[in-house]
């Protein structure tokens, strides 16, 4: 009858097919996974249909009892997975299987090829395609509320098929997915298997999952007896057999064997949220873990617990091993808690229970107070969910507060989660004192491990009133920068801070335990002085008075002003910007921003203020020069080419750099006594104009063509 339909022939998505062939040529022992994830999209369906029956019970009529069926048929070697769920239309059908490609597709071959395990497919939003793990061809039949019945059939080899089908529509509602199992995966017919399997995998999928089972219950009968019970032969799922040995012995009594079927309930009923914390096992939490958000690993931590008083809820929240692939993919949406009310699964991605900062935890919420009817618009007012989030927050910062008490834990948590902590700084006014706690940076003291805030304070030094920072590209770059030469010369630690989102987050923070965060690279950092130093500072800065005035007119609008340093040690000059606006590193990032709005910069780009070493060798001698003779053209030379070497040590990034380029080069020629007139070739370089003319950067640029 299905063969009068129409059949239609769609080609598989370019990528969907490349993960296919990988899937199936690719030898893997773990095939069992298939199972979990076939009964975890089951579940996804029957999640789907249960929510739509909450507003407009007439969607469950075409089913009304919602499950999960499993059916190993040895005669034709088929497992069936079978759900009463939403079920497809012929629509959903094409595009979910087959010819519309996720963002995962792509990811998860990359990932396999970088090392990672077929069983992670579920976390990249593939599932499906692991069935051809076990099975050589795959027919889905599916029957939507809002259309026909459709069979989906495919060997994958490119293509896949889809026919309007009477048996989908004998579903009522839901889906089917028959698996035609390859020669050497029979063992997936094997009743104990499918148990365990299920027990390992799928326990905690709140719709009973039911295996068509066979029980053989042997039974005496008289001779009389066997007539009848031959005649019953006929009945279906019936089927008895003499036992011979019995026949000799006695002729009047005889034991059969009869086989029955039945439906057997393979996953506990109670959802883990309902029992006591004390007396689940953390395997049981595993398992649990792992069947919500498809992991492979185990969590890292797990947090139990219940509020009551005016408003109850339940709750299970987990911190992963790792952060997911697409953790700051503002695309996808996070799939990380599960809102319940009263047991009623309400939706997937609850974003009004947790703050995007924490969208790395994953648990479960179930509502005593909710309306059962409620939707995704009204929640966003709700004032019972606003009260959930809070106490949803402060349960997360509990349970990371416990990672922390593990250092090894800890490391592998900040690694993957640090960023979240960071933007939770910026974004989080209520809890900021709390979440700065969690914060680790590595510091000029800390060695190879990371240290707390509250580790750094405990080490300030007698006098030491702020807590000093730098920002930079890389930790290499910010323990080599020349804006800390004294500040670690005087025994103060300073704290690396090599994340972008570390500017933002510091910007928020400003103080920890009522000490100001001071940044190296900015104005306004002050040692504490004895009354003989800043004599002496007030004596050099006099005497260098006129060099200062030299290199500020030599450097214009480059630099606000030009003044003598107490900061450095073995540098001859630094770059500082403004207490208040951007810092190096800042404008770095923000230059980097391809989408950034270019008003903000105006102002927020900061002047620059030039400050000099009295006791390095080069400013010496630059002062001496410029002392003796006020236009010394060599001066205005060598005081650009310090500028602009500062702006790349302390941390810009150079406007132009083939200018700074040539005047290396030029000193480079300075170096090995070559004379420009000696060049033969008459490069570029020799063409450049000196720079004691003074000639804009721009122009020079042109000229150099
Ligand atoms: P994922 O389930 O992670 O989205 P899959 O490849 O496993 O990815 O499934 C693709 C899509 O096919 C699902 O998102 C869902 O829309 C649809 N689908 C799969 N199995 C079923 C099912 N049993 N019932 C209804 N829809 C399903």
């Amino acid at each position: 009858m299905a063969g009068e339909e129409e059949t239609e022939t769609f080609a598989f998505q370019a990528e969907i097919n490349q993960l296919l062939s990988l899937i199936i040529n690719t030898f893997y022992s773990n095939k069992e996974i298939f199972l979990r994830e076939l009964i975890s999209n089951s579940s996804d369906a029957l999640d789907k249909i249960r929510f739509e029956g909450l507003t407009d019970k007439s969607k469950l009529e075409s089913q009304p009892e919602l499950f999960i069926h499993l059916i190993p048929d040895k005669t034709n070697n088929t497992i069936s997975i079978i759900d009463s769920g939403v079920g497809m239309t012929k629509a959903d059908l094409v595009n979910n299987l087959g010819t519309i490609a996720r963002s995962g597709t792509k990811a998860f071959m990359e990932a396999l090829t970088a090392g990672a395990d077929i069983s992670m497919i579920g976390q990249f939003g593939v599932g499906f395609y692991s069935s051809y793990l076990v099975a050589e061809k795959v027919v889905v039949y599916t029957k939507h509320n809002d259309d026909d019945g459709y069979r989906w059939e495919s060997q994958a080899g490119g293509s896949f098929t889809v026919t309007k089908d009477a048996d989908a529509d004998a579903l009522g509602r839901g889906t089917k997915i028959v698996l035609h199992l390859k020669d050497d995966q029979m063992e997936y017919l094997e009743e104990r298997r499918l148990k365990d399997l299920v027990k390992k995998h799928s326990e905690f999928i709140s719709y009973p999952i039911s295996l068509w089972t066979e029980k053989t219950t042997e039974k005496e009968v008289s001779d009389d007896e066997e007539e009848e019970s031959k005649e019953g032969e006929e009945e279906e799922g019936k089927i008895t057999e003499i036992k011979d040995e019995d026949e000799a012995k006695e002729k009047k009594k005889k034991t059969v064997k009869e086989v029955s079927h039945e439906w057997a309930i393979m996953n506990k009923q109670k959802p883990i949220w309902m029992r006591n914390p004390e007396e689940i096992t953390k395997d049981e939490y595993a398992a649990f873990y792992k069947s919500l958000t498809n992991d492979w690993e185990e969590q890292l931590a797990v947090k139990h617990f219940a509020v009551e008083g005016q408003l109850e809820f339940k709750s299970v929240l987990f911190v992963p091993k790792r952060a997911p692939f697409d953790l700051f993919d503002g695309k996808k949406k996070a799939n990380n808690m599960k809102l319940y009310v009263r047991r009623v699964f309400i939706m997937d991605n609850c974003e009004d229970i947790i703050p995007e900062y924490l969208s790395f935890v994953k648990g479960i919420v179930d509502s005593e107070d909710l309306p059962l009817n409620i939707s995704r618009e009204m929640l966003q007012q709700n004032k019972i969910l606003k009260v959930i989030k809070k106490n949803i927050v402060k349960k997360c910062i509990e349970m990371f507060n416990e990672i922390a008490e593990n250092k090894d834990d800890y490391t592998k948590f900040y690694e993957a989660f640090g960023k979240n902590l960071k933007l939770g700084i910026h974004e989080d006014t209520q809890n900021r004192a709390k979440l700065a706690e969690l914060l680790r940076y590595n510091s000029s003291k800390s060695g190879e491990e990371m240290t707390s805030l509250k580790d750094y304070v405990t080490r300030m030094k007698e006098g030491q009133n702020d807590i000093y920072y730098i920002t930079g590209e890389n930790l290499n770059a910010v323990k080599a920068s020349p804006f800390i030469e004294k500040l670690k010369k005087r025994g103060y630690e300073v704290l690396y801070m090599v994340d972008p989102i570390d500017e933002y987050a510091v910007q928020q923070l400003k103080e920890y335990d009522g000490k100001k965060l001071v940044c190296c690279t900015k104005e306004g950092l002050q040692l504490e002085q004895t009354e003989e130093e800043k004599a002496s500072l007030e004596e050099t800065k006099a005497k260098f008075e006129n060099l200062c005035r030299t290199m500020k007119d030599v450097l214009g609008d480059r630099v606000e002003k030009v003044v003598v340093s107490d900061q450095l040690v073995d540098s001859p000059c630094i770059l500082v910007t403004g207490e208040y606006g951007w810092s190096a590193n800042m404008e770095r990032i923000m230059k980097a921003q391809a989408l950034r709005d270019n008003s903000m910069s105006a102002y927020m780009q900061s002047k620059k203020t030039m400050e000099i070493n009295p006791d390095n060798a080069i400013i010496k001698s630059l002062h001496a020069r410029a002392e003796s003779d006020k236009g010394d053209k060599t001066v205005k030379d060598l005081v650009l080419l310090m500028y602009e070497t500062a702006i790349l040590t302390s941390g810009f990034s150079l406007d132009e750099p083939a200018t700074f380029g040539s005047r290396i080069h030029r000193m480079i020629k300075l170096g090995l006594s070559i004379d420009d007139d000696d060049d033969e070739e008459g490069d570029d370089l020799a063409d450049l104009p000196p720079l004691e003319e003074d000639v804009d950067e721009g122009s020079r640029m042109e000229e150099v063509d």
